[in-house]
């Protein structure tokens, strides 16, 4: 249950001449960057934007804050109590993807503060910007009379897939498999490769029946923001427009922190970056990144065999452990490997690393924004998905981009240590021709060209601010 009592904080107020939105991000590290991101845009285009936060979340905006003091506000709202969650929670990443449905659910209950902030407020929000997976925003922006806006943080092509499977789920989830012939390319995914909230939905659990609802809400919204761009997913941008049957989706990625501020360094701590100096001392593209995202812990059993694959391999690498209880690499890995690889415990400047010129490969859990990163700094990955909507992120870039190896697949997968070093030796190897290094570069420059001056994400982008600022007002969200 919220508070009773109405505590919201909203450190200025914006200027009346200019356009205002409300944003609504999901407190998850792989949703809440790329948002903020998005919001660092709309404010150097001359935008106000209110950011409704809780208290615990409220670090996470305080550079994007101090680097637009007069445009972006902050609506600080006390996190809603909820059983399934211990007090304090107010963040995926500080209790795991099993905290997103009371999450979800939780900040629900935020509704009646928040339209009571708007109906007092002098120059109340144009518009909602939300996370797709808060829905129900909707239901509040019809009370207000107000557009929404979806915020799709995974890539298009994802996206469609997922809202296919929500929208037809007592049709698809009593199959072993599915195929998706009225897609481009007719993909074609096995259960264990389903995205997890689809996979893991519980008929009987009021926290899913609201997820599911949100997700089958976000279609009605007035229009769609995803995190891609047209050279690396056009034909699903495209299938997203006709699945909603407008045009109004707008491609404005990638976004990523080179765009902005938004660095992606963990608030909490500013370890890892003398990996860069150790980098320095590496050849150009002779290093193997590896990391699973902002969430994801290895078994101990994984960890092992990708310890003996890295190290069998001989390539050099920089592995980004979580650390949580015992799990932790071999006992006396670290100094076999003092000269070929370093371990970070924690969190990694992924960015600043994935850019370094040493950097010629990056194992990854294929996380939206990490393929995107990848893209940017023109990195071939080596796949490894495992959950959410990583099986679909692969294929795009394995099979339909020709951008990434698969390397191994699924959450509980221990893979073979041998298998895992030919692979990396092969695809790390400066003697072999290896066309994904090749295309992810190509991709790379098409990304810096779709955001430049004539490019598709910086036109969507700016369409999409001209839309705000000029029509959207008259337009209703029903
Ligand atoms: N990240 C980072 N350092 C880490 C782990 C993750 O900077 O040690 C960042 C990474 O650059 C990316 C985000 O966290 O921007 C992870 O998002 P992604 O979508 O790849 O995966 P998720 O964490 O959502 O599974």
């Amino acid at each position: 249950m919220s508070s009773p009592s109405f505590s919201a904080v909203t450190t200025t107020t914006p200027n009346s001449n200019t356009t205002h939105v409300l944003a609504f991000p999901f407190p998850a590290q792989g949703h809440m960057l790329p948002f903020l991101d998005f919001i660092h845009q709309l404010a150097l285009k001359g935008l106000n934007i209110t950011i409704i936060v809780t208290p615990k979340n409220l670090p996470i905006i305080n550079q994007l804050h101090s680097t637009h003091p007069n445009s972006i506000h902050t609506l600080v709202l006390p996190f809603p109590l909820h059983p399934k969650l211990p007090l304090g929670i107010e963040n995926v990443k500080d209790i795991g993807n099993f905290g997103i449905p009371p999450i979800i659910a939780s900040l629900s209950k935020l509704e009646g503060e928040v339209i009571q902030w708007f109906q007092s407020h002098p120059s109340p929000p144009r518009a909602i910007i939300y996370d797709f997976f808060f829905g129900y925003t909707q239901l509040w922006a019809k009370t207000l009379n107000i557009p929404t806006i979806t915020f799709c943080t995974s890539g298009a092509f994802s996206t469609c897939f997922f809202q296919r499977l929500m929208t037809n789920m007592n049709e698809f989830r009593n199959l072993d498999a599915v195929q998706m012939q009225d897609i481009p390319r007719c993909p074609s995914f096995h259960k264990d490769q389903y995205p997890s909230l689809f996979e893991k939905y519980k008929e009987d659990d009021s926290d899913w029946q609201i997820i599911k609802e949100c997700i089958l809400t976000n279609p009605k919204s007035w229009c769609y923001v995803v995190n891609s761009f047209y050279d690396l997913e056009g034909e699903y941008i495209d299938q997203l427009k006709i699945d909603l049957g407008h045009d109004r989706v707008f491609s404005v990625g990638p976004l990523t922190s080179s765009l902005g501020v938004n660095k992606r360094v963990n608030p909490d701590s500013d370890v890892g970056y003398g990996v860069l100096k150790w980098l320095d001392k590496c050849p150009d593209e002779s290093v193997l990144y590896v990391c699973f995202g902002s969430q994801k812990l290895l078994t101990q059993p994984q960890i092992e065999a990708l310890a003996l694959g890295l190290e069998r391999s001989k390539t050099r690498f920089v592995w980004v452990v979580k650390v949580e209880g015992s799990q932790w690499v071999p006992q006396g890995f670290e100094e076999r490997v003092s000269d070929q690889g370093l371990v970070i415990k924690g969190w990694a400047p992924q960015v600043e690393i994935l850019n370094h010129e040493a950097i010629g490969g990056f194992v990854s859990h294929c996380g939206w924004n990490s393929i995107l990163e990848s893209v940017l700094a023109g990195v071939m990955v080596l796949a490894w998905p495992m959950e959410a909507d990583q099986f679909q992120n692969a294929k795009l870039v394995v099979e339909y981009a020709g951008l990434a190896f698969r390397l191994c697949e699924g959450e509980h997968t221990v893979p073979d240590s041998n298998e895992l070093a030919r692979i990396i030796d092969k695809s790390m190897s400066i003697s072999e021709n290896v066309p994904q290094k090749e295309n992810v570069k190509v991709m790379r420059q098409k990304a810096l060209e779709a955001r430049n001056v004539g490019g598709s994400s910086l036109t969507d982008l700016n369409e999409l601010v001209k839309e705000l600022s000029q029509n959207v007002a008259s337009n209703s969200n029903t």
